[in-house]
């Protein structure tokens, strides 16, 4: 057996080192092709399938980079962390329903902002990277910006997911001057951060204050927002995780980290900026926790006289109807009711109706969420149309179907200004000739408003189960 000499193999493990980095390297850029790739294609519905493949092989081939790009031994080590994680990822990923949905993403992005605070910390202690003299001032801010970000994320994100799974109250929590409350704990935090970067050692005590710090802003901020403006919490979160991200991968000295990162944050702060302008709230007050959300009064009292119809009252108006529209709500994600509907709209559409899906912005409780459910029960793309499209057809509408829907066909968003939703853009189904809502009883929606939309007199409801009814109105329209 032939012995090679201590230096020849350290020659040859470091040339083995250089050039894992240089295949890393090229690996990092047609990743991050493939993520901006995935972005495009996921913005519109016929490319969304094509979208999601490109960010699953780009985010393979990320971390085969990563794992193969950084060390030549070790890989053992990397296996025990990646595949538990990769079984547990799968099996949770395919066991949740499409309603569990936000709940999930939310928990998601509060390991990106925990992994932030974990590697801020850690390269606090011990870097293993080297950073010239000249630049220590730099990297220390990476760590204490990256930290602040990490940890605002990881607990705003799991009281979002609390709030989503209806674990605490979907109700704003709105403590007495709280905006001032916030400003003083950024200041406090900014002061911590001069003070980490002066002290050349012993810098972890207010790295870990500012930490506390951040952890309780997480919290104060997303427990202040309302229960309609989660879907706002929800994205900006998401764009949080981005920045935390990309602050990782700067204290890592990843560039691919920091390209996702910063892909994620900016597409997360556009969606935010989009649902704030389609809910006609002010993305600054959002962010700093419903400011100006307060009202002059108590909201008006929902009373009167609700009117009930059968299936087969629904059959016989769908019937007369020439042209229809069908607003879905979470309900029909509940109920999975859209492949029974989408084999409604067929006979109807067959019939020579003019039929079309008016989706609200926020309806469900993820952005995109009745798209994706009726893409998913081969809905035509063309007859889904958005609130902004439809909404000034309603009054030449003949029936309106309302599919476990409430907060987005809520009359007191334009007419009450003292309710909690008042000034969100809500689609006008009661100005139709005819309007029929499918739920299972009175119940409010999120944002825990009563509807006078149950109570007008061209409304009628429909009460039970929205797969079981709309599995009825198929069968007798077969008939
Ligand atoms: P809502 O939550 O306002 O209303 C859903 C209605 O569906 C309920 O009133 C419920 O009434 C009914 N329902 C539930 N299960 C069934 C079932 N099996 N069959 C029939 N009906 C059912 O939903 P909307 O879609 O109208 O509005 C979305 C709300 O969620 C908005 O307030 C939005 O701000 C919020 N949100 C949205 C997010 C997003 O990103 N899209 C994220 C987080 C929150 P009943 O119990 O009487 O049947």
């Amino acid at each position: 057996m032939q012995l090679i000499n201590p230096i020849d193999a350290f020659l040859l493990a470091s040339e083995a080192i250089e050039l894992n980095q240089s295949v890393a390297k090229v690996a990092y850029i047609v990743a991050a092709v493939m993520f901006v790739l995935s972005l495009a294609g996921l913005s519109h519905q016929t490319s969304a399938r094509r979208g999601n493949l490109l960010g699953i092989f780009g985010m393979v081939l990320a971390i085969a980079a990563t794992v193969f790009g950084m060390m030549i031994d070790g890989y053992l080590w990397m296996g025990f962390a990646i595949v538990p994680a990769v079984i547990i990822g799968a099996i949770l990923a395919a066991r949740v329903p499409m309603t569990g949905m936000p709940e999930l993403v939310a928990m998601l992005h509060s390991f990106v902002g925990l992994a932030a605070v974990l590697v801020g910390i850690s390269s606090f202690l011990e870097s293993g990277i080297e950073v010239p003299e000249s630049e220590h001032l730099i990297h220390n801010i990476e760590i204490f910006i990256g930290v602040f970000i990490g940890a605002v994320t990881f607990t705003g994100s799991i009281f979002a997911f609390l709030k989503l799974r209806g674990s605490i109250s979907g109700k704003p929590l709105m403590l007495p001057g709280r905006h001032a409350l916030n400003a003083l704990l950024i200041l406090v935090s900014v002061g911590l951060g001069v003070w980490f970067c002066r002290v050349d050692s012993g810098g972890m005590v207010p790295l870990l204050i500012m930490t506390g710090i951040a952890c309780f802003l997480g919290i104060h901020l997303v427990m202040a927002i309302g229960g309609a403006d989660m879907p706002v919490v929800v994205s900006m979160l998401n764009s949080y995780s981005g920045w935390a991200a990309a602050a990782a991968g700067f204290m890592l000295k990843n560039h691919l980290l920091i390209v996702t990162g910063a892909l994620v944050g900016s597409s997360g702060a556009i969606l935010s900026y989009i649902m704030c302008a389609a809910m006609n709230r002010s993305f600054i007050s959002v962010i700093l926790g419903g400011f100006g959300g307060e009202s002059s009064g108590p909201a008006a009292e929902v009373d009167g006289t609700v009117t009930e119809f059968s299936v087969q009252d629904t059959v016989d108006l769908l019937d007369e109807a020439q042209s229809i529209v069908i607003v879905p709500g979470y309900g029909m994600a509940v109920a999975q009711a859209q492949h029974s509907l989408a084999e409604v709209v067929r006979i109807l559409l067959d019939r020579d109706k003019l039929v079309r899906f008016a989706i609200h912005p926020v309806a469900g409780r993820l952005p995109g969420h009745m798209n994706v459910l009726l893409a998913e029960a081969n809905v035509p793309y063309d007859i889904v149309l958005e609130m902004d499209e439809i909404n000034e057809d309603m009054t030449s509408t003949d029936a309106i179907l309302v599919i476990g829907a409430n907060d987005i066909v809520n009359p007191a968003a334009l007419e009450d200004p003292n309710s909690p939703i008042a000034g969100m853009p809500v689609i006008e189904v009661w100005t139709a000739a005819t309007c029929v809502v499918m739920k299972r009883g009175m119940a409010t929606g999120y944002a825990g408003v009563d509807n006078p939309l149950f109570y007008k007199d061209n409304t009628f409801m429909l009460f039970g189960d929205a797969k079981q009814n709309v599995d009825a109105i198929l069968s007798k329209l077969r008939d």
